[in-house]
């Protein structure tokens, strides 16, 4: 039995809530300068090299990247050897979110009710999602999630006839639909299988992949690619004006499913795909 601290896991989170929001991982730099590269619009290049100077400057200054400095959402994998010790482990990350948006300046974006909607004033609660894993290691996934692109999200409960080409015209249609409001180009990450709430939260994790790499099983890889360049065929464009780069990568995560259906979610996210991981 290995022994983790809560002081340990609250000090991780506030800092990568800070460097989530300050800097994106490297797979996104990457996607972003091949956008540069390979855009065809004159209008779209110059909104993509602003939008690459923006990221330097707030590297740079260690500033936010956006004023929507998202809700949090953590993934923890946790080993079934590990033993927490100190504070409950949800209060532990509650607290880093709390200490690293105050001491990081950025917003302060969540309301304790929905209908009510006063806001916490530090950004909490996250948004955490537990899975318990073998051994004893401890991995956060930190992503901090802007609402103009969540907005644009959708789940298509599908009939199991739809097949493959229904799948491809859910992804094509919330994309469609999301224009230029899911702040493009975006990273796009799809669910497919199991049930309503599993294949939104799979579509979620999909955004917490290597941006730019494509999935292991061979017809899902065929799936990311052909979607990726049908999306880019839609002309939305970098910032909605135009483009062959409406998105950056396409992420699709799968999961079993029941005889009678074929649920697929859509999580759109913007240009801004914040993810950091550390495992320790
Ligand atoms: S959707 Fe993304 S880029 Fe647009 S405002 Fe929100 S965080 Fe910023």
């Amino acid at each position: 039995m290995r022994t983790i601290t809560s002081e340990s896991i609250t000090k991780n989170i506030k800092e990568m809530c800070i460097e989530a929001n300050y800097s994106l991982s490297k797979d996104m730099e990457d996607v972003f300068s091949h956008a540069v590269s390979t855009e065809e619009s004159n209008l779209g290049k110059k909104v993509l090299q602003q939008l690459q100077e923006n990221l330097k400057i707030a590297k740079e200054d260690q500033i936010p990247i956006c004023q929507d400095t998202g809700m949090a959402v953590v993934f923890l994998e946790i080993g079934q050897d590990v033993h927490i010790e100190g504070d409950f482990l949800e209060d532990a990350v509650n607290e880093g979110v709390r200490q690293g948006y105050i001491e990081g300046y950025l917003r302060k974006s969540v309301v304790a009710d929905p209908i009510v909607r006063e806001n916490t004033r530090d950004n909490t609660p996250a948004v955490i999602h537990f899975k318990i894993v073998k051994g004893d290691g401890f991995k956060i996934t930190i992503t901090p999630k802007g609402f103009g692109s969540e907005n644009m999200s959708r789940v298509f409960m599908l009939k199991p006839a739809d097949g493959i080409e229904g799948v491809k015209e859910a992804i094509l249609t919330a994309v469609k639909d999301a224009g230029p409001n899911a702040c493009p180009p975006m990273v796009v990450g799809v669910g497919i299988g199991g049930t309503f709430e599993k294949c939104a939260l799979m579509a979620k994790e999909a955004l917490t992949r290597e941006a730019g790499h494509f999935s292991e099983i061979p017809y899902v890889r065929e799936l990311e690619q052909e979607m990726l360049s049908k999306i880019n065929a839609l002309n939305i464009g970098p910032g909605g004006l135009g483009g062959v780069n409406t998105a950056l990568s396409v992420q699709i995560n799968t999961y079993p499913t029941h005889i009678a259906g074929l649920p697929v979610a859509v999580n759109i996210c913007c240009h801004v795909n914040r993810h950091v991981v550390r495992e320790f």
